[in-house]
């Protein structure tokens, strides 16, 4: 048995799901802050807070793989690969030139501008 099985056995899975969801608040929280302070020339402790909450969250993550059930894990591991895929063909198409120019303009990204098309009964 790892470490994480026995934080999730110790303090049960609903508990570790709900400490992974609160980790990655303070990880959002921290980067906000930390991309702020760069943006005023400022990183009073740099990037630790970054550090710390990126390095709990790693943990919290590694038990969600013990306590989430296997058909969630598998349909993540399906979900990771298909859209591995999808940033590696918008970052092919970015880099040849492919990408909607216009879409970039409007921070809308593919399925953004489908909706919008459908919603105004425009075709693409
Ligand atoms: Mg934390």
């Amino acid at each position: 048995m790892s470490i994480y099985d026995d934080a999730v056995t110790h303090f049960g899975a609903t508990h570790q799901k709900l400490k992974a969801a609160e980790e990655l608040s303070e990880l959002s929280a921290s980067l906000i802050k930390y991309a702020l302070a760069k943006m005023e020339g400022l990183d009073p402790n740099n990037g630790a807070n970054v550090a710390e909450e990126l390095a709990d969250v790693e943990i919290m993550l590694e038990q969600l793989r013990v306590a989430l059930p296997p058909k969630i894990l598998c349909m993540s591991e399906i979900f990771k690969k298909a859209k591995l895929t999808k940033l590696k063909r918008a970052i092919q198409d970015q880099a040849s030139g492919q990408y909607n120019q216009c879409a970039v303009r409007a921070n809308i990204n593919d399925r953004g501008l489908r909706n919008y098309q459908k919603m105004i009964n425009v075709s693409p």
